[in-house]
C-alpha cells in the first residue's frame, strides 16, 4: 500500500525546496477499507503538508482527495468525516482540492 502512494505522490515537488517525495516522506495514520490517512512531510527541509485522504478502489490508485493542513493526531471523527466527505463526492471532486498544493 505505501508503494502505491509513494507513486501517487511521486510527481509532487516540496513547494518549498522543490525536492521530490519518497517513501520516507509519507507516514501511514490510518488504513480502512477503501481509505488510506497519510501524513506528508519534506525529508529534506521539513516542510509539513498536513494530513492526506487517500481512497482506493480495489487495488488502483484514485488522486488525493483532500490535501489539508491539520492538527494532529487525527481522530476516529477524522476518518468518519473523510468517508462521509469521499462517499458524497462527484464527478466534480477534484474542484474540492486545494489548488495551491497540486
Ligand atoms: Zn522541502
Amino acid at each position: 500500500m505505501k508503494k502505491k502512494i509513494e507513486i501517487l505522490f511521486s510527481n509532487l515537488c516540496c513547494s518549498q525546496c522543490k525536492s521530490g517525495f519518497d517513501e520516507n516522506s509519507i507516514d501511514i495514520k490510518r488504513e480502512e477499507a477503501g481509505l488510506t490517512v497519510t501524513h506528508l512531510e519534506c525529508r529534506r527541509c521539513g516542510k509539513k503538508f498536513g494530513i492526506a485522504f487517500i481512497g482506493f478502489s480495489g487495488l488502483e490508485v484514485k488522486e488525493p482527495l483532500e490535501v489539508q493542513e491539520g492538527p494532529e493526531p487525527i481522530n476516529y471523527d477524522d476518518v468518519i468525516d473523510a468517508h462521509r466527505f469521499i462517499r458524497e463526492l462527484d464527478e466534480h471532486w477534484q474542484e474540492h482540492l486545494p489548488k495551491n498544493i497540486f
